[in-house]
């Protein structure tokens, strides 16, 4: 419902959506496999010209938060929440515990380089 809300703001100023589908996330959310993301860019384009794209899914949530990290972009500056309060994220959903985890982990690894 998001991305095609994002495909259709992106219709006639972009040719692509990318959205932050990871790898790890694929076994329970259908959205997030290679094969739904393929099908759907392929709607997409077909139906707005513009396609659907997420660069991130062969990555596990560890190595897109190393990634980050490489690139200089801070915690604060991700949103991984399900269940915001305005515009805070909760911390205690899924995928705030899963990214806090992420962030914790690429800062240990960090510190033992
Ligand atoms: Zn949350």
């Amino acid at each position: 419902m998001l991305l095609a809300a994002a495909v259709n703001h992106a219709a006639g100023i972009a040719d692509e959506v990318w959205f932050g589908a990871h790898a790890g996330d694929d076994a329970a959310y259908p959205d997030c496999r290679q094969s739904w993301v393929a099908a759907m860019s392929d709607a997409m384009r077909s139906a707005y010209g513009v396609g659907v794209a997420a660069p991130l899914s062969g990555m596990t949530k560890a190595e897109v938060v190393a990634l980050a990290r490489e690139l200089g972009i801070a915690r604060e500056d991700t949103w991984s929440c399900y269940e915001p309060d305005g515009t805070t994220p909760c911390g205690v959903c899924a995928c705030c515990i899963a990214a806090n985890k992420a962030w914790a982990t690429a800062a240990v690894r960090r510190a033992a380089e």
